[in-house]
């Protein structure tokens, strides 16, 4: 981006899938003053990023057109490499900044990065932790991998959309980053739900253990911020039958991500690895929309 935050009005910029997590991103992009160009293959979603203030485009090649910048939020690797080389390599100016903010694999995220830069582009991997809500709230956190100007390139946009962006290192770090943070959060879940059920089955009160875990050594993000027990901690999903929040599906995808990560790389993952058989079979007994704390019933 070029120029002060006084001239974003003036600033185009492209923006692919307006899903769940790019409809809100959109949408707080064009508040702030952007032009969005915004394109998705759902007509309901290009509609909603119209009422929410963007430009529809007739197609991704047609956001990237005359754009300082490019977004993309798409399901996995595989829509991004083809959105960046079908749609965006050919049709975005040279040193466009294409920023994908979608969780997708690493080697994809480092292979589309060379390729861009070698056509001339400023590229990011800027994957997000927060969801829906966080999303739409302009709160999102933003792990960035790029060099030093890319991402100083990146940051005043997606700081337009989050309340936190990160550099986390060169290309691929913000997707190393990400798969990592929530192959910690699979874990420490799963240890969080089988912990609450082990001191029920020995007598003990859900909240009398929160109460004496959440100040001890057990304590951990899972149970004192999302705790997968109704009634017990501050509110989470747990609180509404666990509707809402991140799903099951969605953290499966992340897991496969990082077991495949850890594959490439030979890291061992003894805690994911059982995390994801776990995830697996809950998913395949009808609660793939559940949100993740739902594995708590599992083990009740
Ligand atoms: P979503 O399925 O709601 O949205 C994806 C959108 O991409 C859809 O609207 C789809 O029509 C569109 N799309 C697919 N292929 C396209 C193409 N070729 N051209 C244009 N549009 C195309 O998914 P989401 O929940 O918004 O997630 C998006 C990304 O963000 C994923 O990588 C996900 O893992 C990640 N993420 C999601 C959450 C969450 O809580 N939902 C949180 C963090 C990160």
């Amino acid at each position: 981006m070029t120029g002060g935050a006084g001239a974003a009005s003036a600033r185009r910029v492209g923006f692919v899938g307006l899903g769940n997590m790019g409809g809100g991103m959109a949408a707080n992009l064009a508040a702030r003053g952007f032009k969005v160009a915004a394109f998705d293959l759902s007509a309901e979603a290009l509609a909603r990023a119209e009422a929410a203030g963007c430009v529809p485009a007739a197609s991704a090649a047609a956001a990237a057109e005359g754009a300082e910048a490019v977004i993309t939020m798409l399901p996995a690797g595989a829509h991004v490499a083809a959105v960046w080389r079908e749609a965006l390599f050919p049709n975005a100016a040279p040193g466009t900044l294409l920023a994908d903010c979608s969780t997708i694999d690493v080697a994809t995220a480092r292979a589309l990065h060379a390729e861009a830069v070698a056509r001339g582009f400023v590229a990011v991997d800027a994957p997000v932790s927060g969801g829906i809500a966080a999303a739409a709230a302009g709160t999102l956190t933003f792990m960035v991998g790029g060099s030093e100007a890319a991402f100083a390139r990146a940051k005043p946009l997606l700081a337009a959309m989050g309340k936190a962006v990160i550099h986390a290192g060169g290309p691929g770090a913000g997707q190393a980053a990400k798969l990592a943070n929530n192959m910690l959060l699979a874990a420490s879940m799963v240890a969080t739900c089988e912990a609450f059920a082990l001191a029920e089955r020995l007598g003990l009160d859900p909240q009398r253990f929160y109460d004496i875990a959440s100040v001890s050594s057990g304590q951990c993000w899972a149970m004192t911020s999302y705790c997968p027990v109704p009634g017990v901690g501050p509110a989470s999903p747990a609180d509404r039958g666990y509707q809402g929040g991140f799903a099951t599906a969605l953290m499966l995808k992340d897991l496969r991500l990082a077991l495949e990560a850890a594959a490439a790389t030979g890291a061992e993952t003894p805690m994911a690895a059982r995390a994801a058989e776990l995830y697996e079979s809950f998913a395949s007994e009808g609660n793939a929309g559940l949100d993740f704390s739902g594995i708590m019933r599992r083990f009740r």
